[in-house]
């Protein structure tokens, strides 16, 4: 395993002095255009990379989130009441400021997070990008004449929502803000962000740049705070008109529920158990180093993680070998170093949750080919103290193995042997998730059928994990429903609004008909 160089200064200090110069009067919600303190229950913040603690804030509690729903429907009025162009012109200079600021989002996304600096800066250029995207849209919104039989001219009209929550996971807190701000906000709604406690400062300080690049108040807030409190207080008020949750299957069909019982629609993107299926006449070294990315980038905390490894029997010992070798040749290390390829696993739960997982992968018989102890050169660091889980592949992860089905969120991935198409299919289906999935193979009709054939919202032919704003993500089956990119995700932010006019007004027959 190779290990970048120690930190010279620890993580959680890096972290703290960078949340110390983005909020210099301490981290909060963003309420009206103002980073607020909140009064309720103290959260702690600790960076993966080392374990240590480095900030604490508060939940905005009951009060906290009364007060950021009337500003958010306040900053709905303000905001629906622009027109697509000018929301255009402001949610340009959105992209640009956020490209201005991305080195800074970037640090700040992985001082807090722990996710190697090399992937927040891509992420932060997503994030201007997808506010580009969107701009562009504001003011391309229309409905439709459409003609019917009689004295009419009847015609539709988009409306927003009004109010539109977003909750977000710790994997990719700016990434997820923005991929569920920027659309909403194209179609008129204000939004509020709920990032996950454990990683709120990328949204505060996207929605405080958001603001200053000439978003109303109101109109992009923050609801930094805990799941049970400012989460459920979001879910079930009449005053939001839409929410988009990002998240575990658990929590997403805990939402699902309590809004759905509020009459509020939730859109649902949630996890995965992804199958990456190699056959022997694919271009094997290609094909080596995206398996290795599809699960190892993010050290497997992403929802589209490759995390089963589908492999031709005749080319599975030897593919096994080259993922390995690869695997171990990966920069494990500090986030913050330009090279590192993996970092730490987010928080002590998840990382015991991986530990276990792997245990019990093992347990069901799993052969372990690499991953293991911390090597030496951590274990005597500044690092030694963090959540440090080494890429693992096991082999012989059979249907009858946990990691089959249960998603890890974490840098594991279970490997098997297949001998015809047929069970390639099969093993890529024996799940209830259905988010991604992808094949390697010169072979183009089969790799089109396969592509048919899996169940799953994005497949990937001969690559992994490319994804763009203008491309619609989302799941099948457990892995959630809606969209959330695309231009198609503009219809699930607004509502249709259907308008009839006759243009004969004498004479016209009011139907009878009782609907
Ligand atoms: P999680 O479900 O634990 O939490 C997600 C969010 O829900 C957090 O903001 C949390 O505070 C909030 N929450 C918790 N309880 C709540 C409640 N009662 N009401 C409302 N909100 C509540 O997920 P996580 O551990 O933060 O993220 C990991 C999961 O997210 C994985 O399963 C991963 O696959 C999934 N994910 C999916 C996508 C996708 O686009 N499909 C993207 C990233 C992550």
């Amino acid at each position: 395993m190779s290990i970048t160089t120690a930190p010279t200064s620890s993580s959680a200090a890096t972290a703290r002095a960078v949340l110390d110069a983005a909020f210099p009067a301490g981290l909060g919600a963003f309420l009206d255009g103002k980073v607020v303190t909140g009064s309720g229950e103290s959260i702690t913040l600790t960076a993966a990379a080392t374990g240590e603690p480095f900030a604490t804030y508060a939940d905005p509690g009951a009060d906290g989130a009364n007060a950021i729903l009337e500003s958010s429907t306040a900053g709905a009025a303000v905001w629906g009441a622009l027109n697509g162009f000018e929301r255009a012109a402001i949610l340009r200079n959105v992209s640009r400021v956020v490209e201005a600021h991305a080195e800074e989002l970037a640090i700040l996304e992985s001082a807090t997070t722990g996710k190697p600096i090399r992937d927040a800066r891509v992420e932060a250029a997503k994030v201007a990008e997808m506010f580009g995207y969107y701009a562009g849209w504001a003011d391309k919104l229309t409905g439709q004449t459409i003609p019917v039989p009689g004295p009419w001219h009847t015609y539709t009209e988009r409306v927003p929502w009004g109010v539109v929550v977003a909750i977000t996971p710790w994997n990719a807190p700016l990434f997820t803000a923005g991929w569920n701000s920027a659309a909403p906000l194209a179609a008129g709604n204000a939004v509020i962000i709920k990032p996950s406690e454990f990683t709120p400062a990328s949204s505060v300080r996207l929605a405080q740049l958001a603001h200053e690049a000439g978003l109303p108040a109101g109109v992009f807030n923050v609801a930094a705070g805990l799941g049970q409190t400012m989460g459920a207080a979001l879910t079930t008020d009449r005053r939001v008109g839409k929410i988009s949750f990002i998240g575990s299957v658990p929590t997403g069909r805990r939402v699902a529920v309590a809004a759905a019982q509020a009459g509020i629609p939730a859109l649902l993107e949630l996890g995965g158990k992804s199958a990456n299926i190699v056959f022997a006449d694919a271009d094997l070294d290609r094909a080596a180093d995206g398996a290795v990315s599809a699960i190892f980038s993010g050290a497997g905390q992403s929802c589209v993680a490759g995390s089963r490894l589908l492999v031709e029997r005749s080319v599975h010992a030897q593919f096994v070998e080259m993922v390995a070798a690869k695997a171990a040749r990966l920069r494990v290390g500090d986030p913050l170093s330009a090279d590192t390829e993996v970092g730490p696993i987010i928080t002590a739960q998840q990382f015991a949750t991986v530990n276990t997982l792997i245990a019990a992968g093992i347990n069901d018989g799993g052969r372990r080919v690499t991953g293991s102890a911390l090597p030496a050169a951590v274990a005597g660091s500044a690092l030694a103290g963090g959540h440090w889980v080494m890429p693992t592949l096991l082999d012989g992860v059979t249907p009858a193995n946990r990691l089959e089905t249960t998603e890890v969120f974490g840098p594991v991935v279970g490997a098997d042997a297949f001998d015809t198409e047929a069970e390639a299919i099969a093993r890529a289906n024996n799940t209830n998730f259905g988010l991604a999935g992808a094949v390697w193979t010169s072979d183009i009709s089969r790799a089109h059928h396969i592509a048919r054939e899996v169940k799953a919202g994005t497949f990937w032919i001969n690559s992994y994990k490319t994804i763009h704003v203008a491309v619609p993500f989302g799941g099948f089956g457990d892995s959630g429903h809606g969209r959330s990119s695309g231009p198609g995700v503009l219809d699930e932010y607004t509502q249709t609004k259907a308008i009839w006019v006759p243009t004969r007004a004498a004479g016209s027959p009011f139907p009878s008909l009782s609907y």
